[in-house]
């Protein structure tokens, strides 16, 4: 079954989703990202939220059951995360070239490796934070996930308390 079908609600007509899930209107953002830098699930804050501790998310948080495999935050995370530990790079090296007067190799060599590991140790947070903030602003088929519809297409549909 594809998930073109599933939204039926004509263009230009209510945003309000229906009301079938009650905590459908009660996603937190901020809770999200949170929970996404601990690398936990975004509902739940309970299931992980990496097959392999980093990198592949979770098709279903083990925990709640929430549908993770809607996320489409494969391709910023890197980006996101080489941005933002270029900054601290960057400091590290002005600091160092201030202080230290090093010659210009002896201040680029380090500045590399910092960087790139950098990149590494904070690709997974960062990457959870982004699958918190679409989980949040129901982005790409998290929508759909929120509406009424069998929790998992290839199981038989559980009732929700
Ligand atoms: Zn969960």
């Amino acid at each position: 079954m594809s998930m073109d079908v599933i939204d039926s609600r004509p263009v230009g007509g209510p945003k309000r989703l229906p009301r079938c899930n009650p905590q459908a209107h009660a996603r937190s953002w901020l809770r999200a990202m949170i929970f996404g830098a601990q690398l936990r699930c975004p509902s739940c804050g309970e299931g992980h939220l990496y097959e392999d501790g980093r990198g592949k998310v979770v098709n279903y948080c083990p925990h709640c059951e929430e549908e993770l495999y809607h996320h489409r935050a494969s391709r910023m995370a890197p980006w996101f995360s080489a941005f933002l530990s270029a900054h601290f790079a960057i400091l590290a090296a002005l600091a160092a070239a201030w202080l230290l007067h090093p010659p210009l190799w002896a201040l680029a060599v380090p500045t590399m490796i910092l960087w790139v590991g950098l990149t590494w140790l904070l690709m997974p947070p960062v990457k959870g934070m982004i699958v918190g903030l679409q989980w949040a602003f129901r982005l790409h088929g998290f929508q759909y996930a929120a509406m009424c519809k069998p929790r998992h297409p290839h199981k038989p549909h559980q009732q929700q308390t």
